[in-house]
């Protein structure tokens, strides 16, 4: 093993839970087509069912899974992939994914060539934006594929519902420019009062009958994760799981009833290291700058190679916990760049080289990433997004 702190995913995971969703719409979507007409041959069930496409988000390295090696997995399983910027596409395509490629991102003018380059679907926000990319295409002689962005609540990017029908007209006048989809996203899927939702949903339906009149393939899609989990009227054409693909839930206070395709989704993702050090310290000494924590007793005191310099937030001093030897124990003292230490206690059985689990499952134990979330006082995306390059992501 080179490294020794390392992000581990557990592919077959990760490919279960693209799997359960993909049951789950097309359980939800049959559901709803059984209950609005009575005769539906298996045929046109069967058409319309595969229908319902699955965009995936890798935006900001796969919610830190890895973008490529997530790209890779998921590749078979759906139908688009996802990124927030043209780097990040590129990336992809400089790997070999030949999925289509959505950038969710307002585009720069100075990115316009690199994004038709790449073959990259662009999402177009505004008019004067398809005007930049119209004229882009005139000038090179090139097409490209666009998704409309309308806003329907995230007041973000995106043109108002009002002006929809304006942009489209607009684009349309450019045979450069190929209308492939239209989307918008929704501010609260994961509430528990659903009023806002469905008000979007609502919005975002009657730009639904306006594209389909003009082009029934167009692609209206709208879900994310929320979406998926609580709004079956909100799929339309293609749906765009994030978190919920790498194996959690939006919202920890709606559950899902218990015989839903999505409770096989888990969580993939863990953080594991090893003792790299570990030594025996005096009471009342001071363990790491400043002395935030002191020893009770004479202890052993081991060190694990991860710091905030990795993204394991400094925050979490005194509070985080790992997993030794089937343990639980408290990080002991401040967080350092690129290490921090814990106290085992006299009798603790942690040596050098000894696994130390971070995030994720050791023996019976398990830390789960939510409750680091909550001690770091922010939501399980920003720390999964937290962790940088500097651990290696390996794919188990
Ligand atoms: C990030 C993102 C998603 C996925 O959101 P989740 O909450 O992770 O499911 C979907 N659509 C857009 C436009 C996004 O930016």
């Amino acid at each position: 093993m080179s490294h020794t702190t390392v992000i581990e995913i557990d592919s077959q995971q990760f490919i279960t839970n693209l799997q359960a969703i993909r049951k789950e719409i097309d359980a939800q979507v049959s559901n709803r087509h059984k209950s609005e007409t009575q005769v539906f041959t298996t045929q046109a069930f069967a058409t319309h069912m595969s229908k319902t496409k699955i965009c995936l988000p890798v935006k900001a390295n796969a919610y830190g899974h890895g973008l490529v090696g997530i790209a890779k997995l998921a590749q078979p399983y759906v139908d688009y992939l996802a990124v927030s910027c043209l780097d990040e596409g590129i990336t992809l395509r400089q790997h070999g994914i030949d999925k289509p490629i959505l950038v969710f991102g307002a585009f720069n003018k100075d990115e316009i060539a690199g994004l038709i380059a790449n073959n990259l679907e662009i999402t177009v926000s505004s008019q004067y934006k398809a005007e930049q990319l119209a004229s882009h295409c005139q000038a090179t002689n090139q097409v490209c594929r666009v998704h409309l962005k309308i806003d329907t609540g995230m007041n973000r990017v995106g043109v108002k519902v009002t002006s929809a029908r304006g942009l489209f007209e607009c684009v349309q006048l450019y045979p450069q420019l190929q209308i492939t989809g239209v989307y918008s996203h929704l501010a609260s899927s994961d509430s528990d009062d659903p009023t806002f939702t469905l008000e979007q949903i609502a919005s975002f339906k009657s730009i639904v009958d306006y594209a389909k009149s003009i082009n029934p393939d167009i692609i209206c899609h709208l879900a994310n994760s929320g979406g998926v989990c609580y709004y079956p009227g909100a799929y339309f054409d293609m749906v765009r799981p994030g978190i919920l693909s790498y194996g959690y839930f939006p919202s920890r206070k709606i559950n899902k009833i218990i015989t839903s395709p999505l409770n096989q989704i888990k969580p993939c993702f863990s953080l594991k290291s090893r003792i790299i050090y570990t030594k025996m310290v005096d009471k009342d000494k001071g363990i790491s700058y400043n002395q935030t924590y002191i020893t009770k007793q004479y202890t052993r005191v081991v060190t694990v190679p991860i710091g905030y310099g990795d993204g394991y937030r400094r925050i979490l001093s005194n509070i985080g916990e790992v997993l030794i030897q089937g343990k639980k124990y408290t990080v002991a003292g401040s967080i350092c760049m690129d290490m921090l230490l814990v106290d085992i206690g006299p009798n603790g059985q942690g040596r050098v080289e000894d696994e130390v689990v971070l995030i994720g499952c050791q023996g019976n134990e398990e830390i789960t990433l939510a409750s680091v979330a909550d001690k770091c006082n922010t939501i399980i995306y920003e720390v999964l997004c937290g962790f940088n390059d500097r651990i290696p992501r390996i794919y188990i």
